[in-house]
């Protein structure tokens, strides 16, 4: 990243900062008029909008309802359809969803779009207490380039590859003595077993999760091992980050950037607390936007939170557990639902489900050991989720591998 971006990125950086404490009217009308800007931009520019929203007319947020819902499977059919003309495709950054719903996706930034998405990924840190010279660890898999400002010092971040045992990077993490880890779940659990195991001699003042789902069980063991508080962010690849989990516990939406919608099955939002369906609408992001996208997780609103902050919070997020069960009975259903069951059981740091036949469940389970939870209460507590009963086998494991591209997968189906 050049002088000039990390200027526009500073710049964006301020704009959310700022943002984030504005009166919820004064939102809703920055969200409107960003609407207004994306839609008509949208219909002139991205194909799939131009037969979909043309002429459309958007004076409030209730005109939402007047745009038709984009399901994954619409934009798999052709993705090109979805992006902007008004760029070169060969100036565009490619990424790719993990497919672990079926093909992977291809999604486009422009690099205003990253350097958006970058800012709002320093938002989480720096309002969770980051400063420019904290050491700074990032356990992965990639190694990312560094922005110039890195380059001075300010903001680094310390690439530590992920090793297998765990052992290494703990050596690594040791020598280094960061004060922050980013990392996903998956990653950080061999190294939180390693550090325990050793008598916790890395502690560091917070680690910074994101990319998968985050279980009450991986969050406590992290706690323990490394003596820190724990912060999550919630993101997507065709959205970018939507919305990070502020000092007091809240997940805040960036509603600066994204619209979110919660509704039922029958697509109207939802009342109250209950949960629904995330539907998204990207903002700012002009090389392949989303608008009215549902991605496949779940969550309700939450109350205001206690930091004062005026972008909504979400809670009890699940899902990024892409794919569907099928029931004995031919029947699809969400297996988000399985992790809902499981996410929240106490001792339960990661798992794996494996539909193995319609009526047949083994389900993988890494265990902290604190709580001594039989393997038919586990069963029992993912039955009750289900519409239809099945055999459930659980199986317990000290590691589920990660994918090739780094991430677990926590549903596959063997089913045509
Ligand atoms: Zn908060």
């Amino acid at each position: 990243m050049d002088p000039l971006n990390s200027a526009r990125l500073a710049f964006h950086l301020m704009d959310t900062r700022r943002n984030q404490w504005k009166a919820p009217d004064e939102l809703e009308r920055m969200q409107i008029r960003a609407l207004q800007a994306l839609v008509s931009h949208a219909a002139k520019h991205v194909p799939h909008y131009r037969k979909t929203l043309k002429g459309l007319n958007i004076r409030s947020l209730d005109d939402l309802a007047a745009m038709p819902l984009t399901a994954k499977p619409d934009v798999q059919k052709d993705p090109e359809l979805f992006v902007n003309d008004a760029f070169a495709q060969s100036k565009l950054s490619r990424h790719k969803t993990s497919g672990s719903s079926g093909t992977p996706l291809p999604v486009y930034y422009s690099a205003e779009d990253s350097i958006r998405a970058a800012a709002l990924r320093m938002h989480w840190l720096t309002d969770n207490g980051v400063g420019p010279f904290d050491r700074k660890a990032n356990v992965t898999y990639y190694k990312y380039k560094e922005s110039f400002i890195q380059r001075l010092g300010i903001f680094k971040v310390h690439y530590l590859p992920v090793m297998d045992a765990g052992g290494d990077t703990l050596r690594s993490l040791s020598s280094l003595k960061p004060s922050i880890i980013i990392s996903t779940p998956s990653f950080m659990l061999p190294l939180v077993m390693a550090n325990l195991e050793a008598g916790s001699p890395v502690r560091v003042r917070k680690v910074f999760t994101s990319g998968e789902m985050l279980t009450t069980g991986a969050r406590e063991l992290i706690k323990k091992s490394f003596s820190c508080s724990v912060s999550d962010r919630y993101g997507t690849i065709e959205a970018g980050p939507v919305a990070w989990e502020c000092e007091k516990g809240g997940m805040h939406v960036f509603s600066d950037s994204i619209l979110l919608e919660i509704l039922d099955d029958a697509g109207n939002p939802v009342r109250g607390g209950e949960s629904g369906n995330l539907v998204l609408t990207t903002l700012r992001k002009r090389s392949m936007p989303f608008i009215r996208y549902c991605i496949g997780d779940r969550a309700s609103w939450g109350a205001k939170c206690q930091c004062g902050r005026n972008f909504p919070v979400l809670k009890g997020l699940e899902g990024r557990m892409n794919g569907m069960l099928t029931l004995p009975s031919g029947r699809r259903f969400s297996a988000t639902t399985v992790g809902a069951a499981l996410r929240h059981l106490p001792g339960i740091i990661c798992f794996q489900t494996i539909q193995e036949r319609p009526d047949f469940l083994r389900i993988r389970v890494v265990r902290d050991g604190s709580h001594n939870l039989t393997r038919a209460q586990i069963a029992e507590a993912v039955l009750r989720a289900l519409p239809e009963p099945v055999d459930i086998e659980v199986e317990e494991t000290d590691r589920i591998e990660p994918e090739k591209n780094g991430k677990m997968r926590d549903f596959a189906s063997k089913i045509a």
